[in-house]
């Protein structure tokens, strides 16, 4: 196992990849992660970190040791904070001390933390499995949703990991008080989104505590910037609105007349 730490830079995915292969991991359910820790050596304890700091790992010799924050009660969070310090650890070494934000897939422009995101994602639910869904379905919700329960990652991440992978053009938004927080595309996806508060001619504008999960066709208009989409454009929406965060996520997806 130890030859791994002495790989040159590569690929992150390819790591968690070798790592999944050399412990014969199944694709057809969750990892099991103490199984990984206890096959790598690791000693991983829950304990306060410094102010702000969710995970930290250090790598001496063939000591290797993780820290998680005990502010993280979430299993899937916990799963992928712990999948993205062992990333850290097999392809940087040294010691790192990790944020919140660097947790952030998609949006991350630390190289480091991104590299740790991208293996852990691939360590959790490897891009195969994702493909393949992908390969009968288009992209939605009810797919990250499933993603999500079989594989314990958390469905922000499932969906993430999905815009990543898609060859649609499509985008995730997050929103509160329904205005834009966050947004990630696909890599098909140039058009622009609008930003800033939602507009009425959204789904996500009615959609509510007493309708909570809505999707069809809009105006594409209602997302996108006039410009930046043809004129036969069609754009399909799905969303679904979680009452514990006040929090609603849509999946908006671009489809030209030849599709
Ligand atoms: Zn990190």
């Amino acid at each position: 196992m130890n030859k791994s730490f002495f790989y040159e830079r590569r690929n992150p995915e390819w790591y968690a990849d070798d790592l999944r292969k050399e412990l014969g991991i199944n694709d057809n359910s969750a990892l099991d992660l103490d199984n990984v820790i206890n096959a790598l050596d690791i000693h991983l304890k829950q304990a306060p970190i410094q102010e702000g700091i969710l995970g930290a790992c250090k790598v001496k010799g063939l000591k290797k040791l993780i820290v998680i924050s005990p502010d993280i009660y979430n299993n899937n969070q916990k799963r992928f904070t712990i999948a993205h310090e062992i990333g850290h650890l097999f392809i940087h070494h040294g010691v790192h001390f990790c944020r919140k934000e660097d947790f952030n897939m998609g949006i991350n422009t630390k190289t480091k933390e991104r590299e740790a995101n991208q293996f852990a994602a691939q360590l959790l639910l490897p891009r195969n499995i994702v493909l393949n869904k992908l390969r009968t379905r288009d992209i939605s919700l009810d797919i990250a949703q499933e993603l999500s329960e079989q594989y314990e990652i958390s469905l922000t991440s499932a969906i993430i990991r999905m815009i990543e992978l898609s060859d649609e053009n499509v985008a995730l938004i997050s929103q509160k008080n329904n205005i834009i927080q966050r947004v990630v595309k696909s890599p098909e996806c140039r058009s622009i989104l609008k930003n800033g508060k939602i507009s009425n001619n959204t789904l996500s504008y009615i959609t509510n505590v007493d309708k909570m999960r809505q999707e069809g066709y809009v105006d594409p208009n209602a997302w996108f910037e006039d410009s930046t989409y043809s004129q036969d454009t069609r754009c399909y929406e799905q969303t679904w609105y979680f009452s514990k965060l006040d929090m609603k996520l849509s999946i908006v997806r671009l489809e030209d007349d030849d599709y």
